[in-house]
């Protein structure tokens, strides 16, 4: 399988799976995307059952002629072996409304499953004389945690993670100082854009990132696109084999939405053949994709600042790579709808969470089951939710509303255990150079 840039409708620059793995950005600033999508029967299928094998099985089409096709097994078990439990929403009549919990990974976030699978293939792209990398890596919170995991004590790796000091949660930011060995945790005066605007301009400067043999773990790298795939796969086969649906029909999915990584992954699902339904996206009060499916230009803007903060994207880098895939179809008319919350309403679904539900909910999750109530009222389901994160992670926006405290799941109560560190940065992109010559 080739990839090719985004930017490069002519398709004149294939490049193979391990070169798109290692440069994270495509050619002309463009994001790496299959040049074609494989189709899927559910017989393909047969006889796997556990994600890492689904993942594996999904995943070989795309790993064909790559130097990690033989390792894709190991990776597969070593990054994707993660509990990922479908359960049911009880408050809904019958079996048809199920969730997907994400969050059980070692930083309780979905982005865990794509941090650990990019890790285990840069791992293995490593050859015995290449320099100590550094995995730059800007995040509005969840990221930098699940990579600073993934590759916490990796020989050949260091972590440099820079975020918006004061606009992650108190844990967020505890989290991402308690690693310690080779992660290190800058904090900027400023917004998660500021972040992603130095860490990209370093990144952008090639001479500087060879000499300082820097990587990138940003969302846009197609090292995560590809396992977050794997889970949607697993989901729609589990619903389809445990009888919970009739076989006539497929679930309609609702993902909570910021980039767009990770619901362009279930849209790819779809694509290649797996049953699902409907796909809905509930995104906050960054309303550029819902008025863009509701028949707007594409128009991309700042983010606001939002309870559901890893979400606050004005401008969903992903946007490109969808807009690819539908270059001859109309993505408006595709099955694929957008939905905005605002905060009242997200608190207000919060912290009628467990009187509903008997369930607490992370502020991005609680984005996701407004929109079920909001389809439920003309559609009877099945539904497919995605929850992104562990409520605990977010204990100041969730405590308040809920009205008492969330206990942390063990591996985040772990880290939080831990002493925390982080350093100041301006945000400046000449301060950062400064900070990773000085070395550690
Ligand atoms: C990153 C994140 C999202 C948004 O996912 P995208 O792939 O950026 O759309 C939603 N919820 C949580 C908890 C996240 O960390």
């Amino acid at each position: 399988m080739h990839y090719f840039s985004t930017r490069d409708l002519r398709r004149e620059w294939p490049a193979t799976l391990d070169a798109a793995l290692a440069a994270g950005l495509a050619a002309k600033g463009g994001l790496y995307v299959p040049a074609a999508l494989p189709a899927f029967a559910l017989t393909d299928f047969a006889g796997c059952a556990s994600l890492p094998a689904i993942a594996q099985r999904l995943l070989t089409p795309f790993f064909a002629g790559s130097s990690l096709a033989p390792a894709l097994r190991e990776i597969c078990l070593e990054a994707l072996d993660l509990p990922a439990p479908i359960v049911n929403l009880h408050s809904v009549a019958g079996n048809s409304t199920h969730l997907l919990e994400l969050f059980h990974g070692p930083t309780a976030a979905f982005k865990d499953f794509a941090a650990r699978f990019l890790a285990a293939c840069l791992a293995r792209l490593r050859t015995r004389d290449d320099p100590l990398r550094t995995v730059l890596v800007a995040t509005s919170g969840d990221t930098g945690g699940a990579v600073a995991a993934a590759f916490h004590r990796r020989p050949g790796f260091r972590v440099v993670i820079v975020y918006p000091d004061g606009r992650v949660s108190p844990r967020q930011a505890h989290q991402l100082g308690a690693f310690g060995d080779n992660v290190h945790a800058l904090r900027v005066a400023g917004s998660f854009d500021d972040c992603q605007r130095i860490v990209k301009q370093v990144l952008g400067d090639r001479d500087l990132a060879t000499r300082l043999a820097l990587t990138s773990a940003n969302s846009i790298s197609l090292g995560r696109l590809l396992p977050q795939m794997a889970y949607y796969a697993y989901a729609a086969l589990q619903l389809r084999r445990s009888a919970a649906l009739d076989a006539a029909v497929a679930p309609t999915v609702i993902v909570p939405t910021g980039n767009l990584g990770n619901a362009l992954a279930a849209i790819l699902v779809r694509e290649m053949g797996l049953p699902l339904g409907d796909i809905h996206f509930a995104t906050n009060a960054n309303r550029t994709l819902p008025d863009f499916f509701s028949g707007a230009d594409y128009h991309g803007r700042p983010g606001v600042a939002t309870l559901a903060n890893a979400m606050d994207v004005g401008d969903p880098s992903n946007f490109e790579r969808l807009a690819w895939f539908f270059k001859d179809r109309d993505v408006r008319s595709s099955g694929i709808f957008a939905h905005s919350i605002d905060d009242t309403t997200l608190s207000a679904r919060i912290a009628a969470g467990e009187a509903d539900y008997g369930q607490v909910w992370c502020p991005h999750t609680a984005c996701a089951v407004e929109v079920l109530e909001q389809l439920r009222a003309g559609a009877s389901g099945p539904f497919l939710l995605v929850a992104t994160a562990h409520p605990a992670k977010f204990d100041n926006v969730v405590e308040p509303l809920v009205g008492h405290p969330v206990a942390a799941p063990p591996a985040l109560a772990e880290l939080l255990a831990r002493p925390s560190h982080s350093e100041m940065l301006d945000a400046s992109a000449a301060a950062l150079v400064e900070r990773l010559q000085l070395g550690w």
